[in-house]
């Protein structure tokens, strides 16, 4: 028993021969067989999803049966054992956090053991285990769900939302992800869909929906930056908009900076300031989720009102008796909390724009999305880096979604629209030797669909398998960047060393998924490329650093490859390579 004046609820507990929980999810992603009619867009997000559709021309929210526009992405057991999703597990975060997911855009895609979901541990009050493949998973009392089952039954949730305003059966959506979203996170969400019931038809980057909401039905251009600060991520892009052609320029952004994260700093300075009062805060995950809760309802307020007050009464225990905490806070206190966040979201502007050697007064418009861009002290930092009031042309919790209506709708007709994407990360090759390090191969804001060539040449007599390690990020060493995976490349031909050399092409397509193919450059024959998982990620730069078992001939651009034209209207299917398509799924250890 803990210290504190409300005690979490007990975890349910399964009683022996007690039928198992039900998720009512597929074992495997299997898609209905026959499409429906009506395409949807969905916008996955960190706190709240959200639908659309196009009807009679026009696009419009899908709102659920008791009148929101949003759904909570969250996920929760409740205290009679059922799973629920959406409004009905938000109404037990308060008193049940512990059993109750949300924030699992966060999680999904990523390695349990990476130094990023390792640091974010202790912010979930949730309990987060690795997978068998080494990805995260949450345990809800008895019932373990990879991100993957959690994000599909948020996407079943607002399935069903649509089917019941639509009064028919809709199994066909493009979902969006955040810009910055790596190629291994896409797949996952692309695997989520198909759990929930859905034909993905495209993965569509949040700011080009966005930009798509904002530019339809005009005939902008323009090239405008969509800043899209939502729950937990942020995005900055360029778009260069003339007509129907969308092209993303450059972009950059960070998957762990939202609105929780403001929330936090508040939460940090009311427990500060009840410590002051009271002595050592010694509230539990209730307690943390009524603080998280005041926090971010004060924050809101804030944004219309100069203070705030707030009452929690029976918060924690101080020596045996319950405290209360009683404080108000004003936006000037806010603003100087969460300054150092806002200024980080500046500087990856700045970053994106420097890439492509732009100014901000080269940018037409600024786009607000997300939750978080309502702040006022964002739209004031806004308004003197770029010299110009953010536009007001989309609604910020709705635009992503109905951009992604817009393309559902596009890709079944005629007129479709052109979308140019960009890669959003650099990838490259753990070259070994030499302090580790990376060699780039496709560089981050290429754009889509892309291909590079990496050769190598054996290292050794008659070798018959060749190592890559595959990293991504903007680092010139293995330390600085995260590792994906490794591709082994099997059945080389005999050859004294140096004399057997393979071509080894890396395509991301339109959506940014990864296709990898090899080619022995003395024949012209495909060599198997096989994917393996081994070890850790600090296992596999201990080994990239110490072993040399290839050189690296360089890179070279295929005949006739580099950036492809513009993708046709309506875009196409991800690339089928050569036996690695969603390759990055089973990677572990990054
Ligand atoms: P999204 O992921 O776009 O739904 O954004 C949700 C985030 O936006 C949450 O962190 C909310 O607290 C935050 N948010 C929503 N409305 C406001 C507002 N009026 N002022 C400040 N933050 C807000």
């Amino acid at each position: 028993m803990g210290t504190d004046a409300h005690s979490p609820p007990t975890p349910p507990v399964v009683a022996p021969g007690a039928p198992a929980i039900e998720t009512g999810l597929p074992d495997g992603p299997v898609p209905p067989a026959r499409r429906s009619r009506i395409s949807i867009g969905i916008d996955l997000g960190t706190s709240n999803s959200c639908a659309a559709v196009v009807q009679n021309g026009r696009p419009r929210v899908i709102p659920s049966r008791d009148g929101y526009n949003t759904i909570p992405s969250m996920v929760a057991l409740n205290q009679r054992h059922r799973v629920v999703v959406g409004r009905n597990a938000k109404g037990q975060l308060l008193f049940n956090p512990t059993q109750t997911v949300h924030g699992a855009k966060r999680l999904v895609g990523r390695a349990f053991d990476s130094a990023v979901v390792q640091s974010m541990l202790p912010h979930f009050p949730y309990e987060v285990v690795p997978t068998d493949d080494g990805l995260c998973a949450v345990r809800l009392g008895p019932l373990t769900l990879t991100l993957e089952q959690v994000q599909a039954l948020v996407l079943r949730e607002v399935k069903g939302v649509a089917e019941n305003y639509l009064g028919e059966e809709v199994n066909r959506a493009v979902i969006t992800v955040p810009a910055y979203y790596s190629e291994r996170q896409r797949e996952a969400v692309r695997r989520a869909g198909a759990l929930a019931g859905l034909h993905v038809e495209r993965i569509l980057n949040e700011p080009t929906a966005a930009s798509l909401a904002y530019a339809w039905g005009r005939n902008v251009r323009e090239r405008v930056l969509v800043y899209d600060l939502g729950g937990g991520t942020f995005d900055a892009s360029v778009l260069e908009l003339a007509d129907r052609v969308y092209q993303v320029i450059s972009t950059g952004g960070d998957t762990f900076l939202g609105g929780v994260d403001f929330d936090a700093r508040i939460v940090d300075h009311l427990v500060a300031g009840f410590e002051k009062v009271h002595g050592p805060f010694q509230g539990d995950a209730v307690a943390r989720s009524r603080l998280a809760d005041a926090a971010e309802r004060a924050k809101c307020a804030l944004s219309e009102q100069d203070s705030f007050p707030i009452h929690l009464p029976y918060l924690a225990s101080v020596n045996g008796i319950p405290s209360a905490l009683d404080a108000t806070l004003t936006r000037a206190e806010v603003e100087q909390l969460v300054a150092p966040l806002v200024e980080r979201t500046i500087r990856t502007c700045a970053r994106v724009l420097d890439d492509k050697g732009l100014d901000p007064k080269d940018i037409d418009e600024v786009i607000l999305v997300g939750g978080q861009s309502r702040m006022p002290l964002v739209q004031d930092r806004i308004r003197s880096f770029f010299s110009k009031s953010p536009s007001k042309a989309v609604h910020p919790d709705e635009a992503v979604a109905i951009g992604a209506a817009l393309l559902a709708q596009s890709l079944n007709s005629a007129e479709g629209v052109v979308l140019i994407d960009v890669v959003p990360i650099s990838i490259g090759v753990g070259l070994p030797g030499g302090g580790g390090r990376v060699k780039r191969v496709i560089e981050r804001n290429s754009p889509l669909p892309v291909r590079k060539e990496y050769q190598l040449a054996t290292t050794k007599d008659d070798q018959k398998t060749f190592d890559l390690w595959i990293f991504e990020g903007e680092g010139a060493t293995v330390a600085e960047c995260q590792y994906l995976g490794t591709i082994q490349l099997t059945g080389l031909p005999r050859g004294a060393k140096g004399s057997v050399r393979i071509a080894v092409a890396f395509e991301l397509g339109e959506e940014c998924l990864l296709a990898v193919r090899a080619r022995e450059m003395g024949s012209g024959r495909e060599v198997e490329v096989l994917f393996t998982t081994k070890g850790t990620p600090d296992e596999v730069r201990k080994r990239v650093e110490k072993e040399a078992t290839f050189a690296a001939a360089g890179i070279a651009p295929p005949p006739g490859a580099g950036p492809a034209d513009p993708p046709a209207a309506g875009g196409s299917p991800p690339p089928q390579g050569n036996g690695l398509k969603g390759l990055w799924n089973r990677i572990t250890g990054r």
